[in-house]
């Protein structure tokens, strides 16, 4: 890797994604933050006033001074741009840039299951990057989009991926109790969550159900096909909630295997579950994927939503399941692990084999 750092952008930089990428952006070891966009309310203005900074670490002192874009692609942005819009306007605006030239690593749902779209979690299917190939011959791009998964997706689907490899899944379903911060901000008001649980998130238990089965789907690499990914042969069930906790989704999960497994092999499944070696080394790869609590009441938000430095997905409660095979609990940090960092690994593979030359 040269020595020096890559230019890159954020799209929807003020914003509660944006904010973890300009934070998890400040000394990375191959990124500099050098270009700003979000909406026309803030474009023009400098980072530090348009930006209403929510993370408790400082605003980085690099992005302060930087003006804001509009998201228009004219020219005046790097080739590699992160993206954190309201979803509203992500299709649009990230179409418009990846025409333009741009590699948009977005966090958005927009383009995530279109068939030519990767929707990557590097430790879990690094290959489907290869369906960037496909997306820019079929739209002509000479820019391209890769997608991460939904914050309660990607925790759910890390806790899984063992299990899938080991034994195959049968039946999954899954109930989430998400955090407020994954409404972006202001987000939820607070007369509707205090002391309350939502028992409806628009249009997530829908996005968990399909990416679930894109993701641990296999890659048809055919070059007589158009590409696309044949999903995971197995049903998902999702409940996704709304509670009063402000950063880390919990999820409890019961599962059906293929095969028969004892408790002891599902937790060596998971305790020995490591990336491919071409994602290992990357600068945001947490060093262990997965981390098994074995005490009765872990994982909590409180206490192990920033394990990994909020990369990892810690795993607990694991025991047997009088409907399906077995039932446990997986917690992942929604904004690092379901969005910013997400997008930031994803980035990393792609500039580790080539997709950004
Ligand atoms: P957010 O706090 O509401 O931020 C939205 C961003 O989009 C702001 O920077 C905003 O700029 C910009 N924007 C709004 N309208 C725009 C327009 N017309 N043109 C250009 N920019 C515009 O949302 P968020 O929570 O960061 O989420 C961002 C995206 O990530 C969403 O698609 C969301 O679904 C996804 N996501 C969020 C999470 C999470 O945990 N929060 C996790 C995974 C994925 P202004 O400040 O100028 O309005």
């Amino acid at each position: 890797m040269s020595a020096k750092k890559l230019e890159v952008g954020v799209l929807g930089a003020t914003g509660m994604v944006g904010q973890r990428l300009a934070s998890l952006l400040e000394s990375h070891p191959w990124f500099e933050l050098r270009w700003l966009g979000a909406s026309d309310r803030s474009a023009g203005k400098k980072y530090s006033d348009a930006c209403n900074w929510r993370l408790r670490d400082p605003m980085p002192a690099g992005v302060r001074d930087l003006a804001v874009n509009d998201c228009v692609p004219n020219g005046n942005a790097p080739q590699l741009l992160f993206a954190s819009l309201d979803s509203k306007v992500a299709g649009e605006v990230e179409g418009a840039f990846a025409r333009a030239g741009h590699a948009v690593v977005s966090n958005s749902s927009y383009y995530r299951m279109e068939s030519d779209v990767p929707l990557v979690i590097p430790e879990v299917n690094p290959g489907h990057l290869a369906l960037v190939r496909y997306q820019r011959r079929q739209r002509g791009w000479s820019g391209m989009i890769v997608t991460n998964p939904n914050c309660t997706t990607i925790g759910l689907v890390m806790s899984l991926a063992p299990l899938a490899r080991a034994f195959g899944l049968a039946k999954v379903m899954m109930t989430s109790m998400q955090a407020v911060s994954g409404a972006g901000y202001p987000g939820v008001p607070t007369l509707d969550i205090l002391g309350n649980v939502i028992p409806y998130i628009g249009g997530e238990e829908e996005k968990v159900e399909a990416e679930t089965r894109k993701l641990l789907g296999a890659l048809d690499a055919d070059p007589a096909h158009d590409g696309h990914v044949e999903p995971g042969d197995f049903a998902v069930s999702a409940h996704c909630n709304r509670v009063m906790v402000e950063d880390g989704h919990t999820e409890t999960v019961s599962v059906a295997l293929r095969s028969k497994a004892a408790p002891e092999e599902v937790i060596a499944a998971w305790s020995t579950f490591e990336a491919p070696s071409e994602v290992r080394t990357l600068p945001s790869a947490p060093q262990r994927p997965i981390v098994v609590r074995e005490e009765a009441d872990r994982p909590q938000p409180k206490f192990d939503v920033n394990e990994g430095h909020g990369m990892t997905a810690v795993v607990g409660r694991l025991r047997p399941c009088p409907v399906l095979d077995y039932k446990y609990v997986v917690l992942s940090h929604n904004t690092i692990r379901g969005a910013a960092g997400a997008a930031l690994l994803n980035a990393e593979l792609m500039k580790a084999e080539g997709y950004l030359d």
